[in-house]
């Protein structure tokens, strides 16, 4: 099946013995005892089974894991591994994964965040207890690209894991385990759940192996899993995920475009223009760009938070990969340790018509 047909079938698991043409949402935290039986929610439900399967399929591993936030699939990874492992992840790596692994894991796990566009930091911050390598590409807010086949290679010849957070790019732009990757991770909250109404995350794997069954276990008795309601409604929608992403991706090559050539704008990070410095790796591990654009506002903070101020259709929150657009000044969302630069503001670009968002730009731009 090609991915627009699993995503709209490969979720859709029936298990009523009425055949409803959509699968019901298994609500029962219990299940009769019978031989082969589920036994308990937490460990397994009929909704997140076929979630499960369904990611699996999207992603083209073997095996998936559902999590209740996209926070608690990354924290996971890092709980299957040993005390005492080092790991390696990007310097700008998505704030709270970095936190989780500063705060939660101090005393416990190693960890070294470095400049992965340039993969030489990655071989210097190689040591013998290097268990796992962590990539986001695009990158969280500055939409750095990292090359998933180099940083595959030297995770290979070091025996590490290689990890992907591909929340940004999704499978219908970038099939990370295809590139040599072992683990997908995602925030389902963003594009997978698409309307910023479920939280949740997952764990795609590669193989059904040691490290996965950690993981499992991690899972099923750590207890951060996804009700069968969050399951549903992510199956429902992800049938139309590759849809919104060439929406998602068509708007986002228009707002950075038009970015580019106003005079209010200092830069533009977007992977599909040609003169961001990772386009040609985005080009040839992704096959779309996404709906993420950060820019940086000539005048400076003030204006930045004016120019959010004066917008009607982009709406100051965080989060991404919603059918309507988001906005905010990163920095102020991710506090003072931040290494964003203050007058950058981050799109997640929507599905309304670029017209009306275009214009919208313009009336609120003029306000500064
Ligand atoms: C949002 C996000 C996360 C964390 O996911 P939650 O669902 O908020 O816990 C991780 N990585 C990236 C790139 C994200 O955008």
């Amino acid at each position: 099946m090609k991915l627009e047909t699993l995503a709209i079938h490969g979720g859709n698991v029936i298990t009523d013995s009425e055949k409803p043409a959509i699968q019901p949402i298994t609500l029962s935290t219990t299940f009769i005892h019978q031989p082969d039986s589920m036994i308990y929610s937490r460990a397994t439900n009929p909704n997140r089974n076929a979630l499960e399967k369904l990611l699996a399929g999207l992603e083209h591993g073997e095996a998936a894991a559902a999590f209740s936030s996209g926070n608690a699939a990354g924290v996971s990874v890092f709980q299957a591994l040993e005390p005492g492992s080092h790991i390696i992840a990007p310097d700008d790596m998505y704030h709270g994964l970095k936190n989780a692994i500063l705060q939660l894991f101090k005393g416990v796990l190693e960890a070294s965040f470095v400049d992965m566009t340039d993969l030489s930091n990655v071989e210097a911050a190689l040591r013998p207890n290097t268990k796992l390598i962590w990539v986001e590409t695009p990158s969280n807010p500055l939409l750095k690209i990292t090359d998933i086949r180099a940083v595959a290679k030297i995770a290979k010849a070091h025996d590490a894991i290689l990890a992907c957070d591909n929340t940004f790019a999704t499978p219908v732009f970038q099939n990370p385990l295809d590139l040599g990757a072992d683990i997908v991770m995602h925030s389902s909250t963003k594009y997978f759940g698409g309307h910023s109404d479920i939280l949740g995350g997952a764990l795609i794997s590669k193989k059904v192996n040691d490290f996965w069954e950690k993981i499992r276990i991690v899972q099923r008795v750590g207890g951060a899993v996804p009700s069968p309601m969050d399951c549903y409604y992510l199956c429902r929608s992800i049938k139309t995920l590759a849809y919104r992403m060439k929406g998602h991706a068509e708007h986002g090559g228009l707002l950075a475009t038009y970015l580019v050539n106003h005079p209010e704008v200092d830069g533009v990070y977007y992977p599909g223009l040609k003169n961001h410095p990772g386009h040609d790796i985005a080009a040839s591990q992704m096959t779309g760009f996404g709906g993420v654009v950060s820019f940086l506002v000539r005048k400076g903070p003030e204006a930045a938070d004016k120019l959010i101020s004066h917008l009607c259709y982009f709406t100051n929150a965080t989060s991404l990969g919603g059918v309507e657009s988001l906005i905010e000044r990163r920095a102020a969302s991710e506090g003072p340790d931040t290494l964003t630069p203050q007058n950058l503001i981050r799109v997640s670009v929507g599905l309304e018509h670029m017209d009306d968002l275009l214009a919208d730009m313009d009336q609120a731009f003029s306000k500064i």
